[in-house]
């Protein structure tokens, strides 16, 4: 049997179903491909770092000799094409997550019948398949914790998958240098940093797993919350490209010797990428439309200057603005920050999620269509099983409580380098202390581009109007 297997989402050899079984079969073509016209958002980092990992699996799948072709276009035409000139049986691939997707696999579908070649579509990279999920008492979950419950008490993942130690290839194949495609960015190259910051590729995961297991997961629970502190894995980047699969991660934290505390904890937060994963399945326009329908009316403000300062990271609260410049820089941003700078987009300068999932789409190199969406909506009180659109995270306390003495606003900000720790958070004060004509440490940091109690007000009184309605 011979098999195009189609590296969509995992990027790795090791614990790869589709990869596993063709090569079982027999002998095996490996492409990537890249359709344009189903770029639904801008994805910048993200294809950044594609591009990084797509050139570490060529060089290994060549090694192991079966080297990866690269094509432009829809799937739809490509694999056909290629399944007809070269005497394919099947095309194997992990099952299309968002709608487009979706869309795209009945369509490949269709016309692969059409070739007389079968499409196997293996199991796609969570602990449990988003369909397969046992559903609530009234359809799909809406509840995170119920959820949780429910998966972690039966769920056994399986081992992982060995890689291959040799693959078949199919010779004479010519796709297109990856390095056409036109993702690595330049003038400007914004990518610099990136590149100092991460290693993509599957054996960077592994070495980050290994030294996160190692290090860091004893104490996670407690640290994970303090962006200074760098508490947590930093696994997404490579979780998000399939660098790494979430049973390697499973197995490696239950077997990891850790308090059951942070190993829970850990897992909990694996959790949600599958919850998240849930809800993009059951709701397919999760990344255009509120889960809640009474949202659809909400009185957005359009994205004014606010959305600017926003993405700039000059909105004159710390813990945002260090969060909004380390996401630029860096492809990344903690958890803890992400929550406090969308909640200060939605809720404070009343702009829409919507705005703000774009940007991150854009920006973060651990992007994820479902988590993102999932997350804006619960951020933004709209979603399945939103925070309460009445908890307004205030940055200022935000910054005080997890980062107490601001080392992390101060790496992002040099600005503040001078700023005395108990007002690390609340820079407006220095001018009051020192005169307002004293600039801060030569330069000027923004004052807040939002009174926060005033906005904070506003947004529940629109939220009140809005359920009265
Ligand atoms: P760890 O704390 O080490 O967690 C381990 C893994 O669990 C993560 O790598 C991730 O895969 C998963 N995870 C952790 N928290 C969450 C969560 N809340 N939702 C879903 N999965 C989670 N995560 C993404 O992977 N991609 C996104 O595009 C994304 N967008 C977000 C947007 C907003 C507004 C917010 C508030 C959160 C978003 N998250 C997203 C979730 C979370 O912030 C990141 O997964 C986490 O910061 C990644 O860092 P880590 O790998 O060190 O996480």
């Amino acid at each position: 049997m011979k098999s195009i297997v189609w590296f969509r989402h995992n990027l790795r050899l090791s614990d790869n179903p589709s990869l596993h079984e063709a090569a079982r079969q027999g002998a095996v073509l490996p492409v990537a491909l890249w359709d344009p016209s189903a770029d639904i958002l801008p994805d910048g980092a993200r294809k950044w770092w594609r591009q990084e990992s797509l050139r570490v699996m060529g060089d290994r799948l060549a090694r192991l000799g079966a080297p990866m072709a690269f094509f432009r276009g829809a799937p739809e035409e490509i694999l056909p094409r290629l399944a007809r000139r070269f005497s394919i049986d099947a095309v194997r691939v992990s099952p299309g997550r968002t709608r487009t997707e979706r869309r795209s696999d009945e369509r490949l579908g269709r016309a692969l019948r059409e070739a007389g070649v079968r499409l196997l579509v293996d199991p796609d990279d969570y602990l449990v398949p988003p369909d397969c999920i046992p559903e609530g008492r009234s359809g799909p979950w809406k509840v995170f914790t119920p959820f949780w419950r429910r998966v972690r008490a039966t769920l056994a993942p399986e081992r992982p998958l060995p890689a291959p130690s040799r693959i078949d290839g199919v010779p004479d194949v010519t796709g297109e240098p990856l390095e056409n495609w036109g993702w690595d960015p330049h003038a400007p190259d914004w990518a610099k940093t990136m590149r100092t910051t991460w290693v993509p590729g599957e054996g960077a995961a592994q070495d980050r797993l290994a030294a996160f297991v190692e290090k860091g997961l004893a104490g996670y629970a407690l640290r994970r919350d303090f962006p200074g502190k760098e508490g947590s894995s930093r696994l997404s980047p490579h979780l998000a490209a399939g660098e790494i699969s979430p049973r390697q991660i499973w197995w490696a934290v239950e077997e990891s010797g850790a308090p059951s505390r942070d190993r829970e904890k850990f897992l909990s937060e694996l959790g949600w990428r599958e919850f998240s994963a849930h809800l993009l399945h059951h709701h397919p326009d999760l990344l255009e439309s509120p889960l809640r329908p009474e949202f659809r009316g909400y009185p957005w403000s359009g994205n004014g200057p606010g959305l600017s300062a926003w993405k700039k990271g000059l909105t004159g609260f710390p813990l945002v603005d260090a969060g909004m410049r380390e996401l630029r820089l860096t492809g990344w941003m903690p958890n803890r920050v992400r929550m406090v700078a969308a909640s200060l987009l939605v809720k404070n300068l009343n702009i829409s999620w919507i705005a703000g999932l774009s940007w991150f789409a854009d920006n973060l190199v651990d992007y994820d269509p479902a988590s993102n969406a999932a997350s804006w909506q619960w951020v933004a009180g709209c979603g399945a099983d939103a925070a309460p659109f009445f908890r307004v995270m205030n940055p200022v306390l935000q910054g005080e409580r997890y980062d107490p003495r601001g080392n992390y606003v101060r790496r992002f900000i040099p600005e503040l380098s001078g700023v005395p720790d108990r007002i690390v958070h609340r820079p407006w004060l220095i001018r009051k202390e020192s005169g307002p004509s004293e600039p801060m440490n030569g330069s000027a940091y923004p004052s807040p581009v939002v009174d926060l109690k005033s906005s904070r007000a506003r947004a529940l009184d629109n939220f009140h109007n809005l359920r009265q309605s």
